[in-house]
């Protein structure tokens, strides 16, 4: 077996082995090259269960944290799925193997044009990816099925609330951004909302405005 190919044998092992069992999750994050997603000087490490860190001081999330917020979001092939905090564009690309539709957002500019080249690169036409402030949502392509934040809320945000279909869910790490946060799975019903901990993680934070570049 080559070096490369050892290396995604254990990046699959890895994910099973911290509990991503989904069929449909596990197929996508085999087909979709994280490698592509890692430039420089980490691009060697990018089959390892490590996040690592990409431009404008942000981070690629850990590889089976991906699978299992992809697995607790629940996609379905007809679902429109939002994405708050685009950064490298891993999660998107994951994403876009599940769902009909993909919109992401990124308050930093230069993260969505680095993403778009990398799912330009992979042939990833369902993915619609924009330069905005995620604690605002996307209202003009609201209400979604499924809302994934991969930055850290102190509240979920209430505009992201209300842009979620009746029976949508949505999956937010929760808590202060220099703590351990709580990885919470909010779910629309026809009366209110209902919120499940599911397990703790770490994320950058979620920032309200504009970035800088
Ligand atoms: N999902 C990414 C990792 C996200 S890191 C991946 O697969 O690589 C968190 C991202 O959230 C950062 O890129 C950061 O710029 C972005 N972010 C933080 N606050 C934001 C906001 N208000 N709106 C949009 N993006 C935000």
């Amino acid at each position: 077996m080559t070096p490369d190919a050892e290396a995604k044998m254990q990046f699959l092992f890895a994910l099973r082995s911290k509990g991503v069992m989904d069929k449909r999750v596990l197929e996508a994050m085999e087909k979709i090259d994280r490698g592509v997603f890692v430039t420089g000087v980490f691009s060697e490490r990018a089959y390892e269960d490590m996040p690592l860190p990409i431009a404008c001081g942000q981070t690629i999330s850990q590889p089976s944290v991906v699978g299992l917020m992809t697995q607790a979001l629940d996609v379905d092939p007809r679902h429109k799925v939002l994405e708050i905090g685009t950064g490298s564009g891993y999660q998107a690309a994951v994403l876009s193997q599940l769902a009909r539709r993909v919109y992401t957002v990124d308050r930093h500019k230069r993260l969505v044009t680095q993403a778009q080249e990398a799912f330009d690169t992979l042939q990833l036409t369902n993915i619609t990816a924009f330069s905005s402030d995620g604690t605002r949502g996307l209202s003009d392509q609201a209400p979604f099925d499924r809302i994934l934040v991969t930055a850290a809320a102190e509240d979920p945000p209430s505009p992201l609330l209300n842009q979620l279909k009746i029976g949508g869910i949505m999956v937010v790490p929760v808590g202060q951004s220099d703590a351990v946060q709580a990885l919470i799975k909010v779910t629309r019903l026809e009366t209110g909302f209902s919120y499940d901990e599911l397990r703790q993680v770490r994320f950058v934070p979620l920032i309200e405005g504009m970035g800088p570049e």
